[in-house]
């Protein structure tokens, strides 16, 4: 049986970015660009007021002048300002042609039509130059980096409402499990709610994704079949539960029989062990183990990777370091994942202090309801002290980088 690194590392070499699409700016946040952006033109466009108050000439300081016109912004004065005149200005209006400085509004008396100018005045003050921002054709983002809010603002500056961006790839979510009912009304015995559906939704909106289609089948291999087929145009399929080696884990000869070709089948860890990984083409089918936690864990650290490389981003998730805050055994033999709340240490600066909070079994996500990491515990049996270096992962989307 392979080790987790083994399978994630077979997760990436089977995920590939998905090609580059145009996507509408207000859908493009957190998206990786697949274009170079550059200036349509300088920024400012044109020597720019900082402030409201007045445009006047150097030579003015200390004397008092009569105003001969007014700018707001999003007009043009045409005039120019000569020795012994100034014009009102507000912010963002484009400074007309001879000013040499703005003197703001609390700096001047006015009296009627005359402003007494203060001295000195510096030369150029609260006027920002054409172009001092950026330059027209400068390259302010790299096809490769991601959207951020404010990339959005500068492109939307640049007057497009779209880009080359790659999409985030399409999920299709299939539960199986003859003992699973859905909301609300009353259960036969032995049934018990789906609750990998919904959890498995709320794990692809995090990572950026719409809403996938849902499935939900009993555990037979024709009724798995078709909700394959029914999931064919979407770029990953994630199915929970029935992927052991049951007399109703339908899901392995189910993927075969639409000629998916199986990665791995089997990662020596802890909760997820009969996890499976499937492919046809371009496309991902993991199989999760139903038992909740396992199929959290699986989702975490599997199915998210594969999702951010079809996105463009780096796929592995970063482990940091933290300090244990109680004493916990490990009995090793597998890597062991273990939900966690990570909180900024009070002792070390930049720390963080990683409480673990235990499972009761595979189906137990109850005590794991606070947790927003899992805590890795490597395969050697070991008991951590209170206070004991250890790795952990964010649960959710990361940041970008
Ligand atoms: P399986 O992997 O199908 O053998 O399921 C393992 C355990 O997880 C069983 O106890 C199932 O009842 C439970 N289970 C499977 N699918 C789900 C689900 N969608 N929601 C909640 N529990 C599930
Ligand atoms: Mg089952």
């Amino acid at each position: 049986m392979i080790t987790p690194d083994e399978a994630l590392e077979l997760v990436v070499r089977a995920a590939a970015p998905l090609a580059a699409q145009r996507v509408a700016l207000d859908d493009a946040c957190g998206l990786v660009l697949a274009e170079d952006i550059l200036a349509d033109r300088d920024y400012p466009p044109f020597p720019r007021s900082m402030m409201d108050g007045f445009a006047v000439r150097l030579a003015d300081a200390g004397t008092t002048v009569p105003v001969v016109g007014e700018v707001p912004a999003g007009s043009v004065w045409e005039g120019q300002v000569v020795a012994g005149q100034c014009v009102e200005i507000l912010t963002g209006a484009p400074c007309p042609r001879g000013a040499e400085a703005v003197v703001p509004k609390e700096h001047v008396a006015r009296r009627e039509n005359f402003v007494d100018l203060p001295n000195p005045i510096k030369p150029g003050q609260n006027i920002a130059p054409q172009g001092s921002d950026c330059r027209r054709a400068e390259r302010v983002l790299a096809a490769g980096q991601v959207v951020t809010s404010m990339a959005i603002a500068a492109i939307a500056s640049f007057g497009r409402a779209s880009i080359q961006a790659r999409p985030r790839p399409t999920l299709g979510v299939i539960t199986t499990g003859e003992e699973l009912a859905g909301p609300g009304g009353p259960l036969r015995p032995g049934q018990i709610r789906n609750s990998n559906g919904p959890m498995l939704a709320a794990m692809a909106r995090d990572q950026g994704l719409s809403a996938p289609r849902h499935w939900h089948v009993a555990d037979r291999l024709e009724a798995t079949v078709q909700a394959l087929e029914e999931a064919a145009n979407t770029n990953i399929v994630v199915l929970s539960g029935g992927v052991s080696v049951g007399t109703y884990d339908f899901v392995p000869q189910a993927l075969a029989r639409i000629g998916a070709e199986t990665v791995f089948h089997g990662v020596k860890q802890k909760p997820a062990r009969p996890i499976l990984l499937a492919r046809q083409g371009p496309r991902l089918f993991f199989g999760l183990p139903g038992n909740p936690l396992s199929c959290h864990f699986g989702f975490h650290r599997y199915v998210a990777p594969a999702i951010r490389k079809m996105s463009g981003l780096a796929a592995a998730r970063r482990v940091f370091q933290g300090e244990l805050a109680l004493a916990i055994e490990s009995k090793g033999g597998r890597v062991r994942y273990v939900p966690g709340r990570a909180e900024v240490s009070q002792r070390s600066a930049g720390g963080w202090r990683v409480e673990v909070l235990p499972e009761a079994s595979s189906a137990d996500i109850f005590q794991g309801c606070r947790a927003n990491c899992y805590v890795e515990l490597p395969a050697v049996a070991h008991v951590y002290r209170a206070g004991e270096a250890i790795g952990f992962t964010w649960l959710g989307r990361e940041p970008w980088w």
